[in-house]
């Protein structure tokens, strides 16, 4: 395994003991750097290893829907580290400050765990770090080429970051190990993770969503699988939001239950080439990437203080512009507005847990027009895509939210009201694009007294 997908967050001499990798961002047995790395050291040294898993019931804006895709994903994962002889504990509370107290009472050797930019998790890694005598080894296993590798600065926009990407693709879009499994034994059984009781620990406020995806492992192959026979070929369709061309895959991804590696494996060796996998690809891997690079480079990667320089100065010049419909966080959330198309994104996004890609563009740039200012069109649009997407709570929101209100990213465009010189989206422009009234149909009209 290429040892620059690890950084170390504490460097102190190893002591014999377990090996464990803490699980928090990619949620998977199979195609996981991290859970490979960890196992490494463990029969480098002749240690059990164990998976920990730690529920934090509050996390961002996260729902029971969440969380419950989240735990009924992991009991398939469990399954399969069972397998290979891996142990799995799962705690909950204060994640950082209960994996040391686990590390102290099992008398681990190290740590290993995911790589995150966002603010939260490395709390909970400095949480781990203060409380925790061990090494603590992070590994990337999110991105292809790992964020900390491909540049050590905020790129300016995808056509910066996509050479860097190109060029470390060869040593890093490798095959992942087979590993046997694990030859030594946890000293004593350990409990049957009881995922009852995890359950009952979240805050019963889920919305009603019918999803579009199962949870687990096994589900986010399958979903690939059927991606890349039935939906790839058309793939140059996919800013249709009445064609059914995109992947799905982004709740698998974010959730880690797929590694994007693999989807890149097997959509190079899938037998088709040209303009549908090379999309696929830059979405997968450029745009994808470019997100954890700006969270990890933009402490304040959900502010105004995100933004360029030159879209904070726009967007301050036009603040006082008269705004002629201003709509509340309310009445956003229930598709209230006047505009059928923004209601329909927004219904789509309520009942399935997913807003077509394009339509995200065009919602949360309607949500910077009808709202007081930009500071709060960006957390309206932050609260809403956490609390009712499947795939929220991810760099790669937080980075869509602020190129869309923020020109993240972009560049500026023609000057206009309450803009500025953010890259402006409208109701005539989508029409242009797709059949409008096809979309808003499926959405609203044949629906409208269905429970949600
Ligand atoms: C306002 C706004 C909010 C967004 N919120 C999220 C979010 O919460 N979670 C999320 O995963 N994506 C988000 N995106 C990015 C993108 O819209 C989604 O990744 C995409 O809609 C997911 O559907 P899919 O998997 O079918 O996409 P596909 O078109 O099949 O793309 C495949 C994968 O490539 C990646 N990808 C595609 N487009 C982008 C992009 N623009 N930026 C980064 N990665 C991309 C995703 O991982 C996606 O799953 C947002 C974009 C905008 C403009």
């Amino acid at each position: 395994m290429n040892p620059r997908r690890v950084h170390i967050l504490k460097d102190v001499p190893a002591t014999r003991g377990p090996v464990l990798y803490w699980m928090h961002r990619d949620f998977r047995a199979r195609d996981n750097w991290g859970l490979t790395y960890a196992r490494l050291q463990a029969l480098r040294t002749g240690q059990p290893v164990a998976v920990i898993f730690c529920l934090a019931p509050e996390f961002a804006d996260a729902t029971a829907v969440h969380f419950n895709f989240l735990l009924d994903g992991l009991t398939q994962t469990v399954h399969a580290l069972r397998q290979q002889n891996i142990s799995f504990f799962a705690l909950t509370g204060s994640p950082g400050l209960e994996i040391a107290s686990f590390a102290r009472k099992h008398g681990a050797g190290l740590v290993v765990t995911d790589f995150d930019p966002l603010r939260v998790k490395r709390r909970w890694h400095e949480d781990l770090l203060s409380a925790c005598e061990l090494p603590v080894h992070e590994v990337d296993s999110r991105n292809i080429v790992p964020a900390r590798v491909v540049s050590d600065r905020r790129e300016f926009m995808a056509r910066t970051i996509r050479p860097k990407i190109k060029r470390l693709l060869l040593e890093f879009l490798d095959e992942f190990p087979e590993l046997p499994a694990h030859p030594h034994d946890w000293p004593t059984a350990p409990p049957e993770p009881d995922f009852p009781v995890l359950r009952s620990k979240i805050r019963n406020d889920a919305p009603r969503q019918n999803l579009l995806v199962e949870p687990g492992e096994q589900a986010g192959q399958a979903v690939l699988h059927n991606f890349l026979k039935s939906r790839l070929p058309l793939y140059a369709k996919r800013n249709d939001p009445n064609q059914d061309v995109c992947s799905n895959l982004s709740a698998y991804l974010h959730f880690g239950m797929l590694s994007a590696q693999r989807a890149a494996l097997e959509t190079q060796s899938c037998g088709l080439a040209g303009e549908h996998v090379d999309s696929f690809l830059d979405e997968l891997i450029v745009r994808r990437e470019l997100s954890d690079n700006f969270c990890l480079h933009t402490q304040s990667y959900d502010t105004e203080d995100g933004f360029p320089a030159w879209a904070r100065e726009s967007l301050h010049k036009h603040r006082n512009d008269p705004r002629p419909v201003i709509y509340s966080p309310e009445e956003l959330e229930k598709a209230g507005t006047h505009d059928p198309l923004w209601n329909a994104a927004q219904t789509q996004m309520l009942r399935s847990g997913k807003m077509h890609g394009y339509l995200r563009m065009y919602w949360a740039k309607k949500i910077l027009e009808w709202s007081p200012s930009p500071a709060e069109a960006l957390r309206t649009a932050i609260l809403l895509n956490d609390r009712y997407s499947l795939d929220g709570r991810d760099s790669n929101g937080y980075t869509g939210i602020a190129w869309s209100i923020g020109g993240v990213h972009d560049r500026g465009w023609t000057e206009r009201p309450i803009f500025g010189k953010i890259r402006f989206m409208n109701y005539a422009g989508a029409r242009r694009k797709f059949d409008v009234d096809q979309y808003v149909r499926t959405w609203i009209a044949p629906q409208d007294d269905a429970s949600i």
